[in-house]
């Protein structure tokens, strides 16, 4: 397994074209804007490295055997979709971030199941090519870009139905040694990040869609390939070099646009390439496994957020006022309501045909509904204790200027047994998280991410099984017959 260094040193040797606004950035690595999303990433590394945190962060892989990083593994029981939950509020905490390398892992557990059935189904090679693939990935301790979000332009057209056949991922050419592909994924959470992309359709496919329904892995480096960093609010505040008014100025979250110009792909890294009808099935289980990693990841930072708000509390002398006791063991139920679903959707989970373990995908659709909300009223309690010098606060500079700053540090401190900085840090903190760049993470990705909260309803309403709980209370009512209007009024 790679140590941080060695991730970080991977990173180097494949160098790729990255935009960072409006620039074409040779560096990325040390790139201020983008570094910190790398560090939040080898944290992913980092702990695998810890004694204490082995169990969570290692395991011996289903394929050869090896120890090897849980982000690259395929879920083999229970207890494995337990401890991977367990494992992302781990770095969640560690990080107050998104630390991007789940959506590989996520991608590699359902692209599994799926292959499996295609093969058993159609005859298909896909996936021993997988697992071949996986194998390497796991060998080698590779972050991979789980893609999947395509433009999608036009929302109320098909893919091959859009002005620009371009907008989702398609197959432009089919050759004897592999596939060539164009188009781009957007939202890609660590894809610069990242050394391989896994691309997977965003859709449901019908036959006419055909050459969309696609799934391979590339090189993140590999030639036609190019990204351009998404921006996020406040993101030029680590281009200031100051401490203070990031409010996480280690780590962040990533997302890039990805654009596929004509990119060639063996056909050993194909592992779907025109059966539409398994598409579906995979963005299913995709975003099931994804809707059950924020039952993990961010909770983790809701600890981080939860954590913030008690010491600005402290700070302020407000800690045992009871409104302020009451709004903080709030955000604690709201908080830990949204571990529950994590953990459960994974207690229920259960073997597929390849022997990789499926979460539960109702409890991991409620799991995710409620992260589209709660994180959000744990943000306006944080803001609330904050009070309003989270938006007011004049800039690190001031506080350091020689005419300015005396006043500042004389006016705007809180208990005096408390150093005026710590209070600065953390509600610089609560700013990052509920308004700057980690809000991003903790609450635009909380409502979109893994599907918007209206894909989470349409799951529910499939897999909720409303007739059986009908019956249920009619069996209750001592309904017998249900009798229709003719026949009550004869
Ligand atoms: Fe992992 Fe959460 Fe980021 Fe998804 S949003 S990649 S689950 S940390």
């Amino acid at each position: 397994m790679m140590t941080k260094e060695e991730y970080i040193e991977s990173l180097r040797r494949r160098p790729k074209r990255v935009f960072v606004l409006g620039e074409a950035v040779e560096n990325f690595v040390d790139h201020p804007v983008i570094r910190p999303s790398i560090n939040a990433c080898a944290m992913t590394y980092e702990l695998s490295h810890l004694a204490e945190h082995e169990d969570l962060l290692t395991v011996t892989s289903s394929l050869t055997g090896r120890k090897i990083n849980r982000f690259t593994h395929l879920h083999q029981s229970r207890d494995d979709l337990v401890r991977k939950v367990k494992m992302q509020r781990l770095l969640g905490q560690k990080t107050g971030c998104c630390f991007q390398r789940c959506v590989g892992m996520d991608g590699f557990n359902a692209v599994d199941t799926v292959t499996y059935e295609m093969d058993q189904e159609l005859g298909t090679e896909y996936h021993q090519r997988f697992r071949a693939y996986l194998s390497q990935v796991q060998e080698q301790d590779l972050v991979v870009d789980g893609a999947m979000t395509d433009p999608k332009g036009n929302r109320r057209l098909k893919p091959s139905e859009q002005a620009d056949p371009d907008l989702f991922v398609r197959i432009v050419e089919r050759r004897p040694d592999g596939i060539v592909v164009r188009g781009a994924k957007v939202h890609q959470t660590g894809a610069i990040n990242s050394h391989e992309i896994l691309v997977m359709p965003t859709l449901s496919m019908r036959e006419a869609d055909k050459d969309y329904a696609l799934c391979f892995a590339v090189p993140a480096d590999a030639s036609g390939i190019f990204y351009v960093y998404g921006r996020q609010s406040c993101d030029t505040r680590k281009l200031e070099e100051s401490l203070l008014d990031t409010g996480n100025v280690q780590f962040g979250g990533q997302e890039a646009v990805i654009v596929f110009d004509n990119v060639f792909v063996p056909w050993e890294r194909v592992f779907m390439a025109g059966e539409y009808r398994f598409s579906g099935s995979l963005v299913e289980r995709f975003a099931g496994y994804h809707r059950q990693s924020y039952g993990g990841c961010k909770v983790g930072v809701g600890d981080v957020l939860i954590g913030a708000a008690q010491a600005v509390a402290r700070y302020q002398g407000l800690e045992k006022v009871p409104h302020i006791r009451e709004k903080i063991i709030d955000m604690v139920h709201l908080n830990e309501t949204l571990y529950a679903c994590g953990i459960a959707c994974s207690a229920e989970g259960r073997p597929t045909g390849s022997g990789t373990y499926l979460i539960d995908l109702l409890l991991a659709n409620v799991c995710k509904l409620n992260v589209t909300r709660f994180p959000y009223e744990i943000a306006r309690l944080a803001q609330e204790i904050a009070g309003g010098l989270l938006v007011t606060m004049p800039s690190e500079k001031d506080f350091k200027h020689p005419e300015a700053g005396p006043y500042l540090n004389k006016y705007l401190k809180g208990v005096d047994t408390y150093c005026i900085d710590c209070r600065q840090k953390v509600l610089r903190l609560i700013e990052n998280l509920t308004l700057g760049a980690g809000a991003v993470g903790y609450l635009t990705e909380s409502m979109h991410g893994a599907g918007s909260p209206q894909t989470q309803r349409v799951m529910l309403s499939r897999l909720a099984n409303l007739e059986d709980k009908e019956q249920l209370a009619k069996d209750i009512a001592c309904v017998e017959k249900e009798l229709t209007c003719p026949e009550v009024e004869g």
